[in-house]
């Protein structure tokens, strides 16, 4: 097998904190994998810029100046980091035989990249990094990724168990993955449905070097329900079942209370009747909304809006100009 040409892509937001020491540690990976002949000269980091407002382009444009190891493109504005990655992934493909994606805050340990290496080399088209332990990540953090996971596997979804997006892809991977075109793409889901060979790495997570993380509660539940709503028509179903085992009770409730009143002791009435009004009302409310949640994942999905803007594209001074499509 020839050396593969290797590309690490980095989405970033407003990661100036944590910037230089991503650039030092992983152009470090990157010299010694050469080094030790497992990559291809021309490999390289890319650095995804998801439209921050601090410095971060700004040290990723100077780095690639001085660095050929080092390049980088902005997308025109936040878009997130799921697409912020596709992003990056999708520009990679073109130049490479595999890529790797990691985050920028240092969080996973770079040092599994070898040993992602090492797997593409004996063969496999997809390693996920899986973190052996969450010590570092808040207990609030830990349970709730637990819940979602579990709870994603009940769905029918398989994700890999404790697998963020730290992984590697080769070329033939990717090329699938870009004919999954949908908008609202959940990457960790989508991944396992390509198929090919796949393995797993082990790797401790770390705290984040710097800067904080990017992922309030509110960006989690939203990703979570994304996850869930997109892969799964199973909450739907739920909401039918419980739609169907109400009616079937206050059935049996509404025959009880005829029963009570023909037999003429009908002082019956206020409680039952309220409760069943607020009991159907919730529930008709929670039954529109989700299918409304449905509703507008399809109205997102027609829309075939583009998934990300790339406003610029480096060029390390090393490298072939891409070859434009
Ligand atoms: N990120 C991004 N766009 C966003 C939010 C985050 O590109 O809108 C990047 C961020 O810079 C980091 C990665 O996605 O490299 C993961 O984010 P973070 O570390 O904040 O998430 P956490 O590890 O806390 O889940
Ligand atoms: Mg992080």
């Amino acid at each position: 097998m020839q050396k593969p040409v290797l590309t690490i892509v980095v989405p970033c937001y407003n990661e100036e904190d944590v910037l230089p020491e991503t650039i030092k540690q992983l152009t470090n990976v990157l010299e010694h994998l050469m080094e030790e002949h497992l990559i291809a000269g021309g490999s390289k980091v890319l650095f995804v810029d998801d439209g921050s407002r601090d410095r971060t382009w700004e040290l990723i444009e100077q780095e690639s100046e001085r660095n050929p190891l080092v390049t980088g493109i902005k997308l025109s504005r936040n878009f997130g980091h799921q697409k912020a990655l596709l992003a990056g992934l999708e520009t990679a493909k073109n130049d490479s035989d595999c890529v790797i994606s990691i985050d920028a805050d240092l969080q996973d340990d770079v040092s599994a990249i070898r040993e992602f290496v090492v797997k593409y080399w004996e063969g496999y088209d997809i390693v996920y990094g899986v973190r052996r332990s969450r010590d570092a990540d808040t207990w609030f953090k830990r349970a709730t990724a637990q819940w979602f996971y579990r709870f994603m596997q009940k769905l029918g979804v398989h994700v890999v168990y404790n697998h963020a997006d730290f992984r590697l892809m080769s070329k033939r991977a990717l090329e699938e993955l870009s004919r999954y075109t949908e908008v609202n793409i959940f990457l960790r889901g989508i991944v396992p449905l390509l198929g090919f060979r796949s393995a797993k790495v082990f790797y401790d997570r770390k705290e984040r070097f710097a800067g904080q993380s990017k992922y309030p509660l509110k960006k989690m539940l939203s990703f979570a329900f994304d996850g869930i709503t997109s892969f799964s028509i199973a909450p739907i179903r739920f909401i039918t079942f419980i739609g169907f085992l109400a009616f079937f009770l206050s059935s049996i409730a509404g025959i009880y209370a005829l029963a009570v009143k023909l037999l003429g002791h009908a002082e019956s009435g206020w409680t039952s009747i309220i409760i069943s009004i607020w009991f159907i009302g919730g529930l008709l409310l929670m039954g529109i909304g989700l299918i409304g949640e449905y509703i507008g994942k399809i109205y997102q999905e027609v829309k075939r809006r583009p998934r990300f803007t790339i406003e610029k594209t480096l060029r390390s001074p090393a490298l072939p100009p891409l070859s434009k499509k």
